[in-house]
């Protein structure tokens, strides 16, 4: 693999480079729209990248949209939307919402080939950046991370990237880009790649736990709001609905939205019979389904370490703490 040097002062040219054939995305940090909180927008311009920090909104909203019109139906029968998405190239994915991304991709575009999430996803260029520090509830040094991306950037003495190119495509474009990218025999030892204070969870196995009374103190604290579910960068579950148009019945269309877990409704069946009636019974399923019963099906967890569910639910339930003392 040869690698490359980026001087962030060349950060702006590729971006303007990129742009050409793709809508760049990056984390911003936007005060007048998103209230300060960081998401990933299309940017023309290095100055308004945010690195420092992980992105408030998860990365999935890109591809797996929070609503989606599956069709469209009226008396001529059924009309399914053409999705006319331009590529993108998305800059600065940590390590965490690669792992993320490849969990859904294994589901949308594998398990269940999914056409809405495949016009989103296909012809896009993956640029991480591997933060060295971890946030207050990120726990992913704990997680065998999968996922890569196709140019991964490090942070380097000098005010500079090490460029790792780990795919043909991004090869050829940064090779096309000789003035800004320099190549160098720097290469990141195994040291460098791990991400300082993120051990957090000191349990792999979660299995014998599930009947730990130390649950209860979660469980208490719970409110059932499905914060958790909606900024998570691997949860993909979604609910499926019909709206009519009120001023002709006779037409109107079939709609996706993203569905949490947490919510009671999330089980409810025919017959008002809920299978995962009681708030233990659903905290648990999330905590289950995200360290546990992904990883028995697809030898991986879906939980990525992020930490965002104990970072913005709003009663700071810290469920890694609670396995911990198990
Ligand atoms: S965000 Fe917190 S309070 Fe809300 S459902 Fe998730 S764990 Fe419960
Ligand atoms: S469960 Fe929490 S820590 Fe794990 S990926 Fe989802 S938001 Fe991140």
């Amino acid at each position: 693999m040869t690698n490359f040097t980026l001087s962030k002062v060349d950060l702006n040219a590729f971006i303007k480079s990129l742009s050409k054939n793709f809508d760049v995305y990056a984390p911003v940090k936007d005060h007048v729209v998103d209230g300060g909180s960081v998401r990933f927008k299309v940017v023309s311009d290095a100055k308004v990248i945010c690195l420092s920090e992980n992105a408030y909104y998860p990365l999935k909203e890109l591809f797996f949209r929070k609503k989606e019109v599956l069709f469209k139906y009226s008396e001529k029968g059924l009309e399914v939307p053409v999705k006319k998405v331009k590529s993108k190239a998305i800059l600065g994915i940590r390590r965490c919402d690669l792992h993320s991304l490849a969990n859904q991709d294994r589901i949308y575009m594998r398990e269940v080939p999914d056409p809405y999430y495949i016009a989103e996803r296909e012809k896009t260029l993956l640029i991480g950046y591997h933060c060295k520090k971890a946030e207050e509830y990120c726990f992913c040094g704990s997680i065998d991370l999968q996922g890569n991306a196709d140019i991964m950037l490090y942070e380097l003495p000098g005010n500079k990237f090490l460029v790792e190119v780990h795919s043909d495509n991004a090869l050829r474009l940064v090779e096309s880009l000789k003035k800004i990218f320099k190549k160098t025999d720097i290469v990141i030892d195994a040291e460098s790649r791990k991400i300082e204070g993120s051990n957090r969870l000191q349990k792999k196995d979660v299995h014998s736990f599930y009947d730990n009374p130390g649950w209860q103190e979660g469980i208490d604290k719970c409110l059932s709001c499905a914060a958790c579910n909606f900024h998570c960068p691997s949860c993909y579950c979604f609910n499926i609905h019909d709206e009519a148009n009120v001023h002709n019945m006779k037409e109107g269309e079939r709609i996706r939205t993203w569905a949490g877990c947490q919510l009671k409704s999330f089980t409810r069946v025919a017959g008002e019979h809920i299978f995962r009636d009681t708030r233990k019974d659903r905290f648990r399923h999330r905590i289950y389904h995200q360290l546990q019963y992904f990883k028995e099906r697809y030898g991986t967890t879906l939980c990525s370490g992020c930490g965002r569910c104990i970072r913005f639910c709003p009663t700071k339930i810290d469920f890694i703490d609670i396995l911990n003392r198990m």
